[in-house]
């Protein structure tokens, strides 16, 4: 089923959560009411397909007018009476032929097309060309002899169900946009206008729903990466590929330190790899040729091919064997925020979410097979600590296990598999942080773990992806020597808390609505002197906070002194629009006394405070990564 893309959940591979069967079967029903209340408008309208979707529904309709947001007032009023009706939804089966006369009886060449192609081909080749696995039948291969459709009202659709009994069960909708869409996915069709709905069981939840939106709208991390001066692009630089303001690089240095500091503290060392690297490599990891539609053409080097790396395993790899390896030296943490570029075609590039380059919280584990239970546990306790102290409160684990039916599209070695799943699956249980199960999409050198987190407006982000790799020491002869001096195979856990940069800062600018907590904020303060006679106070104050021991990424408290030919007022609001978390006002009473008054850019006034307490606070925020809460 094709989904619509909504604002800010253009992560990749994330599935909607499946609405339980009612909620699925009321969507699916205002579809139906939907495209009765447009036929009688538009009697003449002709209907392409309209399945039920995350969060509501679509059709895709052939219509005399070009819909205007009036228009979907009057459908929606139609579709009300509809309603109220109380019409039955009642399902009729015909032979496939008799059912083609019907449909061209009443006009419908769309469902004619279906229909023939239903009677040819069956419903799987339908469902695949329509992206509408709704239109009929069960999954036949073959041509379809009996169809079924349901009638409401006068409007009769080809459709295998089910739906509501009576139109009055379905709950909650409103219209919400119109788009185009070409008849079958085919730019050489007519395009036909897709017109969505919201359908929700309760008005709470939809009032919810249209509250996400118009949070995501205003929290787009496009525009506040604009505003905020976070990131660019430059189309002589090319498409995808950001450019990282100073204030976002302010953002990534903060990250990397926290990085640093975990990692320190769960025993990693720090390594650093270059960009390109040899065709050969890649062979041995697999990359080629499994991966090579995500990697760039390669750069001749003196006769020799260079790929830009799209991930940093195998020279991780290298690293390990660089020297030889003992049970003792295990597990080895190696970790590095590493720049990858991945292809990604120019129509699916989407600000930070989905760039052709990324810098990557990396890291990779290697241990021994009794280790990496706890390794592996150890990886998500990292992540529950970043996200607590980010205050997400919503995530879970999805575990994406093989299809052992089709091993060999991975790596033939089932018992190896079973192992390293069991292993993920301890783990998971003993963290007892929520996960769901996920068959057949496992990486093809392991299972794979993806965090999935919500941002606090509920949008969901696939941010980390973490591997149980028992390939690779084959694959590199990965291994060290045991107790019994024999050489022995090492696990190898690929991990990545914070994902990459760019993902997790859009990330983090939609969470935050760009409200950064100081030890994050570009800019933590700004002095705003009253008048020009301050302006050697001001001066003062500045020196002693910019000279402060505060253990930032960037040295010290990142501060500025707004020395503009403005008024106070409006310096207060451009540092409000900047949302600097401190504004720092000085005049005569403040010089005077030896003090700041201190403005938070909520608007909470802290009153006069002494330079050193001010200095005090913003070192605690940043020592404890969090803001201070004014009560
Ligand atoms: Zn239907
Ligand atoms: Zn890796």
């Amino acid at each position: 089923m094709s989904q619509p893309i909504e604002k800010g959940t253009e992560a990749k591979n994330i599935p909607a959560p499946l609405a339980p069967a009612e909620l699925e079967r009321m969507r699916h029903s205002a579809a139906h009411l939907m495209a009765a209340a447009v036929q009688q408008l538009w009697p003449t309208a002709r209907f392409g397909v309209g399945p039920a979707v995350k969060n509501g529904f679509y059709y895709d309709l052939d219509l005399p007018v070009q819909l205007t947001q009036a228009d979907l007032g009057k459908i929606e009023q139609k579709m009300r009476e509809l309603k109220n009706k109380k019409l039955p939804y009642e399902r009729i089966e015909l032979p496939v032929d008799e059912a083609i006369a019907e449909m061209e009886r009443r006009g419908q060449t769309y469902k004619v097309e279906l229909l023939n192609l239903l009677k040819e081909k069956g419903s799987t080749a339908v469902a695949k060309e329509t992206g509408d696995e709704d239109v009929i039948g069960s999954n036949e291969s073959g041509g379809v002899a009996q169809v079924s459709f349901y009638k409401t009202g006068e409007f009769l659709d080809l459709c295998r169900g089910p739906h509501v009994e009576s139109s009055n069960q379905i709950a909650v909708f409103k219209l919400m946009n119109i788009a185009g869409a070409y008849w079958r996915g085919n730019e050489k069709n007519p395009q036909l206008q897709r017109l969505y709905g919201a359908v929700f069981s309760t008005k709470e939840e939809l009032d919810h729903y249209l509250w996400q939106l118009e949070e995501a709208r205003k929290r787009d991390h496009r525009k506040l990466g604009q505003e905020l001066d976070i990131f660019t692009f430059s189309d002589d630089v090319g498409q995808g590929l950001p450019l990282w303001m100073p204030n976002g690089t302010v953002i990534r240095e903060e990250l990397e330190k926290l990085a640093k500091e975990e990692e320190r503290r769960d025993g990693y060392v720090r390594v650093s790899t270059p960009h390109i690297t040899k065709d050969k490599l890649y062979y041995r990891s697999g990359h080629l040729p499994y991966y090579r539609e995500d990697m760039y053409a390669p750069i001749e080097i003196e006769g020799e091919e260079y790929f830009l790396k799209p991930m940093n395993c195998p020279h991780h790899h290298q690293l390990y064997l660089a020297r030889l390896r003992s049970y003792r030296d295990l597990p080895l943490r190696m970790a590095e925020y590493g720049q990858v570029y991945r292809y990604e075609q120019s129509g699916a590039l989407s600000g930070l979410m989905r760039t052709r380059g990324f810098n990557q919280n990396d890291a990779h584990l290697y241990c021994r097979y009794d280790q990496a239970k706890d390794e592996f546990l150890k990886v998500m306790r990292l992540h529950a600590r970043y996200y607590d102290m980010m205050g997400i409160k919503e995530y879970y684990m999805r575990f994406s296990k093989p299809d052992l039916s089709k091993l060999d599209k991975y790596v033939n070695e089932p018992e190896k598999w079973l192992a390293a799943m069991e292993i993920i699956k301890q783990a998971m249980d003993e963290s007892g942080y929520p996960y769901v199960e996920a068959e057949g999409e496992a990486a093809f050198y392991g299972p794979k773990i993806d965090f999935m987190i919500k941002s606090v407006i509920g949008t969901e982000y696939a941010i980390s992806t973490n591997q149980l790799d028992f390939v690779a020491s084959e694959r590199f002869e990965l291994s060290y020597k045991g107790e019994d001096g024999k050489d022995h195979p090492v696990y190898v856990i690929h991990r990545a808390p914070l994902g990459s940069h760019e993902r997790f800062v859009a990330f983090l600018i939609e969470h935050y609505a760009g409200v950064f907590p100081t030890w994050l904020a570009p800019v933590q303060a700004v002095i705003i002197p009253i008048s020009d006679r301050h302006k050697e106070y001001a001066h003062q104050v500045y020196e002693r906070l910019f000279s402060s021991e505060v253990p930032t990424a960037t040295g010290g408290i990142r501060v500025l002194l707004d020395e503009a030919r403005e008024s106070m007022q409006k310096k207060i609001r451009n540092a409000q629009v900047k949302k600097i978390p401190y504004m720092l006002i000085v005049g005569d009473k403040e010089a005077e006394d030896g003090v700041v008054s201190v403005r938070l850019r909520s608007g909470v006034d802290l009153k006069a405070m002494p330079v050193e307490e001010l200095i005090d606070r913003i070192r605690a925020e940043v020592k404890t990564r969090q803001d201070i809460v004014v009560s």
